[in-house]
């Protein structure tokens, strides 16, 4: 049986752990390369190299970023003191695309859900904690998703904010429920903006 050569293979198995792509895909992208395109693989190749050197994490909001602290953080015109509680930096995206909030960040880089291995020690639920307790904070707003995790996870810091005596508001009702924030339209983001309430 005739197998495809090392390189080829490693790229399909490389491919296929990425979220959504099963290995049939991988191949079909991995020969889609190979057949016509080399010069896009030599500028995903460059594309990837510099996502892993110029990356990394706002030691404030854990936000992705080029420097340390990032834009948001470092920008004295937002407004400090509300902190908007996001899973994934693709919300921050999402939410400064529709432009309806002056506040920061702090994003979780996940929810709790113990089925699948997500407890509190594996988010940055620590690290919102000791950022409220040390500086200004008047507002945390959970913008988690409106599924059963992000309900949960905006309860569970709920009881740990509660006793720090800071408001904490939940984004209005007009996110489709079960759905994701990072796929939410300026309408209805800026309406859940608006409507969100004190929980
Ligand atoms: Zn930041």
């Amino acid at each position: 049986m005739q197998t495809a050569p090392a390189s080829v293979t490693r790229l399909i198995e490389e491919l296929a752990e990425l979220p959504g792509i099963g290995r049939k895909t991988a191949a079909r992208l991995t020969f889609f390369l190979l057949r016509n395109q080399l010069d896009l693989a030599e500028r995903l190749a460059e594309a990837l190299r510099e996502l892993k050197e110029r990356t990394r994490f706002c030691s404030v909001c854990h936000n992705i970023t080029e420097e340390n602290p990032c834009p948001i953080c470092a920008d004295p015109g937002r407004d400090h003191s509300i902190i908007c509680v996001v899973e994934e930096p693709l919300d921050v995206l999402a939410i400064e695309q529709a432009g309806v909030y002056k506040g920061v960040y702090h994003v979780l880089h996940g929810v709790l859900a113990p089925s699948e291995g997500m407890f509190v020690e594996n988010l940055r639920i620590g690290e919102l904690m000791a950022r409220i307790r040390s500086s200004d904070v008047d507002e945390v707003i959970m913008a988690t998703n409106p599924t059963s995790e992000g309900d949960w996870t905006a309860s569970y810091l709920l009881t740990r904010l509660r006793p720090l005596g800071v408001r904490v508001t939940r984004l209005g009702r007009g996110l489709p429920v079960g759905g994701d924030l990072e796929y939410a339209d300026v309408v209805t983001l800026t309406r859940a903006f608006e409507g969100r309430e004190e929980i």
